[in-house]
């Protein structure tokens, strides 16, 4: 098993937990919709990055889906329409 050669004096000790500490987070603005974000990180509100759209938020993905869902409806709902038109047309003949 590997064993230090000299001990660690307390000066050495002290000087690297020194470094140890919590820091306090940087805090800048979005340059596209001015939301408070941390430096180097994607705004999660609007999902631009250096001025650049880079990813889909959350609420961009929850309205697709909504559109989607209402724009299938609707085409189910002209689907069934015309279905009973068709049914209603040849009970009539
Ligand atoms: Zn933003």
């Amino acid at each position: 098993m590997p064993v230090p050669k000299r001990k660690t004096s307390k000066a050495r000790r002290d000087q690297r937990s020194s470094t140890k500490f919590i820091r306090a987070k940087c805090f800048v603005k979005c340059s596209n919709c001015e939301h408070t974000i941390t430096s180097h990180q994607i705004c999660e509100q609007c999902g631009f990055y250096k001025g650049r759209k880079i990813m889909v938020t959350k609420l961009e993905r929850a309205k697709n889906r909504k559109e989607t869902k209402q724009a299938l409806q609707a085409k189910r709902a002209q689907q069934q329409k015309d279905l009973e038109q068709q049914t209603s047309g040849k009970e009539g003949q």
